[in-house]
């Protein structure tokens, strides 16, 4: 398959900002695609080469990637770093270098999606002394028989920016088009999706063995599971009512999410982006081998910052220093850990997810070994309002944010944030005290002692079921200077020249970015408002939900994926719990 059909596709999602059309063109590639290349196809739309658990990063550097456009085409380095500075994207760039060159030189084979594939998987597994070389020529070899439009792509895939905007969601409608014919079999491949976290292999399946196997697949020890997410509301009562009774509260701890993947003796940690972070907790897997009995298994821990003398838990902040790459003893030991296991999903060949919370729950307390270490997360079943608020409190005085309220009969809906999981804290009961992880969109230009740098950030939530980010608050509130010095350079790589395809504002931001980096934002409430796109027309025609003063707690948020943030659906939520307080008062 010539790697030219990929670059032609790209270039036609490049040119729209509509969801409906970029799928069509990815239907349009997937039946073009031989079978046997749908997942690397898959992948590389993405600008991957395996599923994001693998961990396996492209990785060159833009220094290196100009060095090998100098030696495929002969051209002085210094001339293409000019054309580079002056069109500001190094794929541009190696267009424009590429075109001068064609002139002269007929390139000699057309690439392939295999030799493309293959070599950039060599580029990606070079380590060690020599491996700059060593790329090098592996970058120019494509570069010798890639077209400028090839060479553009090629580069922007190898240093980590091919931002096309295709997200998973999307790709799962295409395959669904284009495998099944029928758009509503999306679901179907969603669930596979949630419990494998690898699109390519979904893409497999239903290409070749079709419906029927995809409906079949199964959960794999060491292929994490999309996490279950929690919605939220403001009191006890709400819940209860909510729930119809069916209540189990657990402690809301304030630490990480892990997902353990046990096998045999070996064990795997996931975070809750589904990153392998099995380093950074060497203790924390040598606590998963020994209390969790079974031989395989998968189950979710809160993994929480302690201090051992006094067995206080400690705020999330000093979890954070165990996010390190060098020095992970040291920090093991000045930041131990514990670990409150709060769910499991599957036991030696047994599939849980199917099985209600009260017997997850029971599976969990006979298959976890407690010691001062390691507990299953405290929790207690009730129906009375009263009783879980007074569980609240005591969580709170023993450290944790709040409560995490589950439905007794709930199963574990892999990728959901649905109302089978409520999260309750303390602050709601007196005003909306509550944070919300908000993502960047865009930026203005500071002005006075700003001026600059930015002065204030287009904010948005997210709208899971179309997939956009909807604009709901410009803030520049909370920054200190540190932290304003901080975000260009946190911003940079994701920067564009455009309102990014998957986020709708009415707007204008001075610089825009692809929705990735989320901050954690407060307010005073939430109002109605002309400006704002979030919850569009569904309290009043014309009209959205936007934030009140909203203000920078300075946390990023950096351990969610953009899809993790505030939904639309929670401000919205947020916002009638906020009039039936109004009313209750008046
Ligand atoms: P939030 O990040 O505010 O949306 O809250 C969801 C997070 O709370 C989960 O991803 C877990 O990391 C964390 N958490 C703490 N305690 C529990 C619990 N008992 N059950 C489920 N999640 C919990």
């Amino acid at each position: 398959m010539l790697y030219s059909v990929i670059a032609d596709t790209y270039e036609k999602i490049e040119g729209t900002t509509k969801r409906l059309e970029i799928i069509d063109y990815l239907v349009d590639l997937f039946k073009k695609t031989d079978i046997d290349l749908i997942d690397k196809v898959v992948y590389l739309t993405q600008g991957k080469l395996y599923p994001d658990y693998m961990g396996v990063e492209i990785g060159v550097a833009e220094k290196l990637a100009i060095r090998a456009i100098g030696l495929a085409t002969g051209k002085d380095l210094e001339k293409i770093r000019i054309i580079y500075k002056k069109i500001g994207d190094i794929g541009s760039a190696a267009e424009e270098v590429l075109k001068s060159r064609i002139q002269a030189t007929l390139f000699e084979e057309q690439l392939t999606v295999e030799t493309v594939y293959k070599t950039l998987e060599k580029i990606a597994k070079t380590s060690g002394p020599g491996s700059l070389d060593i790329k090098l020529k592996h970058i120019s070899s494509l570069f010798n028989n890639a077209t400028p439009k090839e060479a553009k792509y090629i580069v922007r895939t190898i240093t980590g920016k091919l931002r096309l905007g295709v997200a998973d969601y999307t790709v799962l409608d295409a395959l669904a088009v284009a495998f099944t014919g029928d758009k509503s079999n999306r679901p179907v491949l969603e669930r596979s999706y949630n419990l494998s976290s690898d699109l390519g292999a979904i893409a497999e399946t239903v290409a070749s063995e079709g419906l029927e196997s995809v409906k079949r697949f199964k959960i794999t020890v060491n292929k994490p599971i999309r996490p279950m997410l929690a919605e939220r509301l403001e009191t006890a009562q709400e819940i209860v009512e909510k729930l119809e009774g069916r209540c189990a509260a657990e402690y809301k701890l304030d630490g990480e999410r892990i997902q353990a993947h046990k096998d045999v003796s070996s064990v795997t940690l996931f975070s809750r982006r589904l990153e392998n972070i099995t380093g950074h907790y060497p203790d924390v897997r040598d606590l998963v081998r020994k209390n969790l009995k079974a031989d395989k298994a998968i189950a979710e821990a809160e993994c929480v910052a302690v201090n051992l003398d006094t067995g206080k838990l400690l705020p999330f902040q000093d979890l954070m220093h165990r996010r390190r790459k060098y020095g992970i003893k040291k920090a093991m030991e000045t930041y131990p850990v514990s670990l409150f296991f709060f769910d499991i999903l599957y036991v030696d060949g047994e599939d849980l997810t199917q099985k209600p919370y009260s017997e997850r729950r029971k599976r969990l307390e006979q298959l976890i070994t407690q010691d001062d270490r390691v507990k299953v997360v405290p929790g207690i079943y009730s129906d009375d309002p009263k009783e879980i608020e007074n569980f609240l409190e005591e969580a709170i005085v023993n450290g944790c944010e709040g409560l995490m309220v589950k439905d007794t009969k709930g199963i574990y809906r892999a990728g959901a944030r649905e109302f089978s999981w409520i999260k309750l804290k303390r602050e709601y009961r007196s005003e909306l005290g509550d944070s919300f992880d908000l993502v960047i969109v865009g930026a203005f230009h500071g002005r006075g002692r700003r001026a600059g740098r930015y002065g204030a950030f287009l904010l948005t939530a997210y709208d899971k079921d179309v997939d956009i980010f909807r604009s709901v608050s410009k803030i520049g509130t909370g920054f200190t200077d540190e932290s304003l010095e901080k975000f260009p350079k946190i911003l940079a790589p994701y920067k564009i020249d455009h309102m990014h395809a998957r986020v709708d504002s009415k707007l204008e931001a001075d610089i825009w970015f692809v929705p990735q980096i989320i901050i954690e934002v407060i307010a005073s409430e939430i109002t109605i408002s002309p400006i704002h796109t979030c919850c569009m027309n569904a309290i009043r025609k014309g009209s959205g939900l936007a934030l009140r003063f909203p203000k920078f707690t300075g946390r990023l948020r950096d351990d969610k994926a953009p899809e993790d943030a505030t939904t639309v659906n929670e401000i919205l939520e947020i916002y009638k719990g906020q009039l039936k307080r109004v009313a209750s008062r008046t």
